[in-house]
């Protein structure tokens, strides 16, 4: 069982990331062949600055292994490493629809965010995402709720590329996504309409996982809930359910269990100081360690190297594959398979 995830290294990570991705990332890697892949590609589609996302590999890097990942038991590097994921996406843009780029949420969302330049890359990442995930030919996806459209693109697009170059045959996987019963879509502190998110959403409605313990309480101390007292999950009360959602995933307990605890409260404020504790706890072991390894870049940028020689071995005999599939090249020069 192969299980590949891509994360991006814009910015500091979030509580969303964590709970919603990080931690599957981690569990991951007792169940089956673990990549994972820092996506410098997707972060160029929207403003950036180059010096910024480079010293961003190694803070990512270093979260990422303070957090629980083992590079003897995963395949951790950086997109850019292996160009056959660019390669993939071109060619896979062939059997990619137009108009469903267009409509893509987060082209949406992000387009409208952009006030000097739409990216035409903005528009092609999620092809982008999908030679990702097919490159490895990935049974499972762990992702957040956010990501599940672009993964049924992924999913047609694969089908698609079967259907048109192999008669049907499932020579690119067609993966199945992960995404977690519980957190798997935490909403911003301060509007909890909307995710909590690396580069949109408010900066005190986002709980960073390497926030100072007192920035972390502070922030759900302040958490946006509504005029009532009741401690229930409940559309109409997305902070509070919000919150309890966090708590549970933090304490490692069920929503439910939560809802039952907290029926002695004397209102919000227990919940927010509960989940507030919880919270500090479930992150200050990642951060202390964040601490120790972020001062070793080489051995960071050791562990990403390695892991793209890795990963360019399997990517590469599936491009091979590919572009033979596609009649693209010359014959006979099938990169990576004997
Ligand atoms: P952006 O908002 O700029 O897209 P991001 O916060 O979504 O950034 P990514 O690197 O794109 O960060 O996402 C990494 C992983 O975290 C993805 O699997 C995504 O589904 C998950 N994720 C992102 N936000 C949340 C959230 N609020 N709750 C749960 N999971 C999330
Ligand atoms: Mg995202």
């Amino acid at each position: 069982m192969r299980i590949f995830s891509g994360i991006q290294p814009t910015g500091s990570k979030h509580l969303g990331n964590y709970i919603g991705a990080i931690r599957q990332y981690v569990s991951g890697q007792d169940r089956g062949e673990a990549i994972y892949c820092i996506v410098d590609l997707h972060a160029i589609t929207v403003p950036y600055d180059p010096a910024d996302l480079r010293r961003s590999f190694y803070d990512l890097t270093a979260l990422l292994l303070a957090a629980g990942l083992d590079p003897q038991r995963c395949i951790l590097f950086r997109q850019g490493d292996v160009t056959e994921h660019s390669e993939l996406c071109w060619l896979l843009c062939s059997v990619t629809e137009l108009g469903r780029l267009q409509r893509m949420h987060q082209f949406r969302d992000k387009s409208l965010a952009q006030r000097e330049l739409v990216s035409a890359g903005l528009l092609v990442y999620p092809v982008l995402q999908a030679a990702d995930v097919l490159a490895y030919k990935t049974n499972e996806v762990p992702v957040g709720e956010d990501q599940r459209e672009h993964l049924e693109l992924t999913r047609d697009v694969a089908r698609r590329f079967n259907q048109r170059f192999c008669g049907g045959e499932e020579v690119l996987i067609v993966p199945e996504h992960k995404i977690p019963e519980v957190g798997a879509r935490i909403m911003d502190l301060q509007d909890p309409t909307r995710k909590m998110s690396t580069t949109g959403g408010s900066t005190e409605g986002t709980v960073h996982v390497l926030d100072e313990p007192e920035t972390i309480a502070k922030k759900l101390r302040r958490a946006v809930t509504d005029s009532g007292t009741e401690i229930v999950r409940d559309p109409e009360k997305r902070g509070v359910t919000n919150l309890i959602e966090i708590l549970a995933v933090s304490r490692g307990i069920s929503p439910e269990q939560v809802e039952e605890e907290m029926k002695s409260a004397r209102g919000y404020g227990d919940l927010k100081a509960a989940t507030a504790e919880a919270v500090v706890e479930m992150l200050r072991p990642v951060r202390e360690r964040y601490i120790e390894l972020r001062s070793d870049e080489a051995s960071l940028e050791a562990v990403l190297t390695d892991g793209a020689s890795r990963a360019r071995e399997i990517a590469s005999a599936t491009l091979a594959e590919v572009r033979d599939r596609m009649g693209v090249g010359a014959p006979g020069t099938l990169r990576g398979v004997a």
